[in-house]
């Protein structure tokens, strides 16, 4: 069998067979692969640890007979920290599902591959707040499928949007200005500091981006905008929307644990409200708790 060496970050993984996985793993010469790791869930393989969810490595690959290449050796670049911060691989998971949906096999971008690995360093840095980061990633991510909304102009009837409140549409493609979005009931308020931040994001530079402070508000309303372009650009919402959701919930109410019975409310008006409150409680913990 030819074999080949990439580096890679493990998207999504499932258990095949006795002790086999299968990998979906984003590359950066070969695009997104599928592949086959024989034997790691024994307890002494030394692949174990480096086919986990979101680890980036050094891959030596044989090429398979079938869709899936044969994993051989894996070295680690690195680990995402093992933090107890569930909210951190929650969004870690959003990144790695909107990526593995989005992108088709064996079509390598260099853009993509730094993109995704970033992010995923992003959601585990203590420094960062995962969901601003993950902000990020979707903004940048759907821009690059061609979906960048329009900011400046209205995505209506083309008048300059004035420096005010202006209203987010996903189905119309950017924002509206007061009158156009008195025709689309979906349409998502928003201030001009989440203006400001959407231009930055929109702009590209990771770095003055990573500089904003993001208050509650400004960053529950930038979900709301990237969620509703996602919804209405993938044909399938993303589940690990739900699970970050569901501990979002579980972290602004400390003691009440949720049961499996979990139902996504994006989409209605009263859920998005609830959510957001939920954020704000989220980063002002109530005092001694
Ligand atoms: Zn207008």
């Amino acid at each position: 069998m030819p074999t080949y060496s990439d580096e890679g970050v493990v998207l999504r993984r499932i258990d095949y067979g006795e002790a086999d996985r299968i990998l979906t793993v984003l590359t950066r010469d070969h695009g997104k692969i599928g592949v086959i790791a024989r034997g790691v869930r024994k307890p002494q393989s030394r692949l174990a640890a480096r086919t986990d969810l979101f680890v980036r490595s050094r891959m030596q690959l044989a090429k398979g007979r079938g869709e899936l290449d044969v994993l051989t050796q894996a070295e680690p670049v690195s680990m995402p920290s093992r933090s107890a911060d569930a909210r951190r691989a929650a969004c870690a998971a959003v990144c790695a599902e909107l990526t593995d949906r989005v992108f088709e096999s064996h079509h390598p971008d260099d853009g993509v591959y730094a993109l995704v690995v970033e992010a995923l360093a992003a959601c585990g840095d203590q420094r960062r707040d995962p969901r601003a980061a993950l902000v990020w990633f979707e903004r940048r991510m759907i821009d690059r499928l061609g979906y960048a909304p329009q900011l400046h102009r209205c995505a209506g009837c083309e008048r300059m949007l004035p420096e005010a409140t202006a209203w987010f549409s996903a189905a119309a493609g950017g924002l509206l200005c007061e009158s156009c979005a008195r025709h689309d009931l979906d349409a998502i308020e928003c201030s001009v500091r989440v203006i400001k931040v959407l231009r930055t994001a929109a702009g590209g530079d990771a770095e003055l981006y990573a500089r904003l402070r993001l208050d509650a508000a400004t960053l529950s309303t930038l979900e709301r905008v990237v969620e509703a372009e996602l919804a209405y650009h993938l044909d399938r919402r993303l589940r690990s929307f739900d699970v970050l959701r569901a501990l979002e919930r579980q972290t602004a109410r400390p003691g009440v644990v949720e049961g499996g019975g979990y139902v996504s409310a994006a989409s209605s008006r009263s859920g998005e409200a609830e959510r957001d409150n939920d954020s704000e409680r989220e980063v002002e913990p109530r005092s001694g708790v």
